[in-house]
């Protein structure tokens, strides 16, 4: 019986394990000079002005739509086909979703799908670059921005993807990332906010950190420097969405690892391509015209006449070892969005409905993806010319 093949594998190595220790026997274990350190070299990485460093992607949106300006009346566009975080966190400041249709190529909201939508209480747009797929953020900011509607990129998913040859997220007034391990680069749990201007980025490390004017670091600093004690004050109402220094030197490492995972995704991801060719109709997510992904989720959607729906499919898959995942999740079909009105959503439910998720991870050997390709003939009903030499 053959290995299980995972959907996804984070891509560790001793480095990782050496970087959380040393963090340990420093004896600073939660927010300190790693996670700062983390938070520079991060903002280098996307060409960012700064990047602060949060829990996860979902309280990095929280911040970002704060800091925004959206609250209670405001209306934000997103789209339903994303993970549940991304609407959420519209309510989350007391605003409501309003959801916009993908291009069914993409996945991504289009300037054209989120001027059908917007009316004039639209405060805010949140654009994800789904599956790390970039969504053109230049189109999307012609449109909003002599609007005065601000652009939050979800870039959850997106990290080492790039738009007209620049690193995702850069340019974005606010750009979201996530370090969890469904993502390329992972900590565990966690997140970042890159942001275009160093006063906004003063403000978010306020709000993730209660709210406080004074860092419990900066407060520790003082202490031993033998300065009079800073004493903290509360401006606003803040949060605990601080990362741990263990963390973030986790999350340092994998940084320098980002341009392997990339490469190595890529190619991956073109050998499935190449493969699969001959199963008729089916399409794979491919690089938009104006830009890269990094395949971090390897989708696949069926054309309507497969000979299996994509739940059995996805049962076939798993019968034969394969852990392979539906596609994106649409929020406007989950009993917590049943209030939320929306209009026609063709590509969203045609995504949602018919597209799977295929197993895409560093160590993905060349037999396991045969494996997975051979299932996939198998079900669509064709021969696979290019594995039966290989016994497959
Ligand atoms: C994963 C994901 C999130 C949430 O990220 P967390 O770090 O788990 O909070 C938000 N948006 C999108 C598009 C995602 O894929």
């Amino acid at each position: 019986m053959s290995e299980r093949i995972p959907v996804m594998r984070p891509w560790f190595g001793p480095e990782e394990a050496e970087a959380a220790a040393e963090a340990v026997r420093s004896g600073w274990v939660a927010q300190g000079p790693r996670v700062a350190a983390f938070e520079a070299a991060f903002a280098e990485r996307v060409g960012a002005a700064d990047a602060v460093a949060v829990s996860s992607c979902t309280t990095a949106l929280h911040l970002a739509l704060i800091g925004a300006g959206v609250g209670p009346g405001d209306e934000v566009v997103v789209p339903s086909l994303s993970f549940i975080a991304t609407a959420n966190a519209v309510r989350y400041v007391g605003a409501s979703p309003v959801f916009a249709d993908v291009d069914i190529e993409t996945g991504n909201l289009t300037a054209d799908t989120v001027d059908a939508v917007r009316t004039p209480r639209t405060r805010a747009v949140i654009l994800v670059d789904q599956g790390g797929v970039p969504a053109d953020l230049d189109a999307v900011r012609e449109l909003c921005d002599p609007l005065g509607i601000v652009v939050v990129e979800d870039a959850a998913c997106g990290a080492g993807s790039r738009l007209r040859g620049r690193q995702i997220g850069a340019g974005a007034a606010f750009a979201t990332y996530s370090f969890h391990p469904r993502k390329l680069l992972t900590c565990g749990e966690g997140g970042m906010v890159t942001v275009d201007r160093a006063d906004v980025a003063v403000r978010l490390r306020r709000l993730r950190e209660h709210g406080m004017s004074v860092s419990a670091a900066d407060r520790d600093a003082a202490d031993r420097g033998g300065a009079p004690p800073v004493l903290e004050t509360y401006d606003e109402l803040g949060f605990n969405y601080r990362m741990t220094d263990v963390q973030a030197a986790i999350g340092l490492v994998q940084l320098g690892r980002l341009d392997a995972m990339v490469e190595r995704r890529r190619k991956l991801a073109d050998r499935y391509r190449r493969l699969l060719a001959g199963v008729p109709g089916l399409r794979l997510v491919a690089d938009p015209e104006y830009g890269t992904t990094n395949y971090q989720a390897c989708w696949a959607l069926l054309p309507e006449d497969f000979p299996l729906e994509r739940d059995a499919l996805l049962g076939r898959l798993s019968a034969e070892g394969i852990s392979a995942r539906r596609g994106i999740m649409a929020a406007h079909l989950e009993p917590a969005y049943a209030d939320t009105p929306h209009g026609p959503l063709p590509a969203t439910e045609r995504l949602t409905r018919d597209s799977l998720i295929l197993p895409l991870f560093h160590d993905l050997t060349e037999a396991q993806q045969d494996r997975v390709v051979s299932v996939l003939y198998a079900a669509a009903g064709v021969a696979a010319p290019e594995l039966a030499e290989a016994g497959a």
